[in-house]
């Protein structure tokens, strides 16, 4: 008997990662809030579920990409929710961006439940994410990553194995934490260079594929010199990882001097009205 797989969120990310599981003839049914977002995917040939909590009774393998914790602890936990509704020995993957200390929260439900839980983040926009090209972060145990290598290897070019559950989301907050502190660093310099009287594509051609930049930033030059900043990555969704990496710090009596007025810079973007832009626009802030 083929293994069922569930696959609830369908935004930028997951509409992406559900249409490859579906064309690596994985097999999969879906589930959207917004219910737009699900007939690109069952027009493709996903199944459909007419709940949340219909998607989990169907699944043997159930695959969360959802905002962050408020909207996971909503749809996870309630009689509809899908945590009451997966039957025991079944699977639940998160893919979303959490923090480590919420996902071994939604762990510990898990495993009251007697369901095996991954925590899987991934690293990669929307493209690397609709070329099947994302790298995932993966913490649990290393017989249940077994099982679900298939669905990884449809959706990512390499999978880094970090250990113990919550290692995946750690990972994560790091890698979130450097690229946006890269991002305001950029916008930064190059407000600098500018008020010292060079343009932009001067010091974007100076800067961008050399030494000093990191490589993201040579598709966040387009943006900035078209300025289109149509979002790939959300800036809201930066900010919300900024506020889960500084609670950890906090937690963990880490100091993150950088990234606290890096957070507060990308709050100041949101209230701006720069929330649903890409995060490059941090940049339009500082220029
Ligand atoms: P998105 O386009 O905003 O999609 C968010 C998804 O969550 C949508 O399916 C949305 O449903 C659903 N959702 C939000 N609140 C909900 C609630 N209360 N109940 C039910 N469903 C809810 O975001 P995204 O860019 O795909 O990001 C998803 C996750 O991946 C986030 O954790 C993000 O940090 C992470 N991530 C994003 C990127 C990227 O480049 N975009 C890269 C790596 C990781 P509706 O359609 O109904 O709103």
């Amino acid at each position: 008997m083929s293994t069922k797989n569930g696959f609830f969120g369908l935004g930028i990310m997951g509409s992406r990662m559900a249409m490859n599981i579906l064309r690596a003839d994985l097999g999969i049914s879906v589930y959207n809030r917004t219910e737009d977002k699900i007939k690109p995917l069952t027009g493709a040939g996903a199944g459909v579920a007419a709940s949340v909590a219909d998607l989990a009774q169907q699944s043997d393998v159930f695959m969360t990409m959802l905002t962050g914790p408020q909207a996971i602890k909503e749809q996870a936990i309630s009689e509809t929710g899908f945590l009451d509704n997966l039957r025991p020995g079944a699977t639940w993957i998160d893919f979303s961006t959490v923090n480590p200390g919420f996902t071994q929260e939604m762990a510990a439900e898990a495993k009251r439940r007697n369901i095996r839980f991954v925590d899987a983040p991934v690293a990669g926009s929307s493209l690397p994410a609709e070329k099947g090209e994302l790298v995932i972060f993966a913490g649990g145990s290393e017989n249940d990553l077994k099982d679900i290598e298939p669905l990884f290897n449809a959706i990512g070019r390499k999978t880094v194995y970090l250990g113990e559950t919550g290692k995946g989301t750690a990972m994560k907050m790091v890698v979130n934490l450097i690229l946006a502190n890269a991002m305001v660093s950029f916008a930064e310099g190059v407000n600098l260079g500018k008020s010292l009287g060079l343009d932009y594509e001067t010091i974007a051609g100076a800067l961008i594929g050399g030494p000093v930049t990191a490589p993201f930033l040579s598709a966040k030059n387009e943006k900035i010199a078209s300025g289109n900043y149509s979002a790939e990555f959300p800036l809201k969704h930066m900010l919300k990882d900024l506020f889960l990496a500084t609670l950890e710090g906090y937690h963990h009596n880490t100091p993150l001097p950088q990234t606290s007025a890096t957070r507060e810079l990308f709050a100041l973007a949101v209230k701006q009205g720069l929330g649903d832009l890409d995060f490059s626009a941090v940049y339009k802030l500082l220029e």
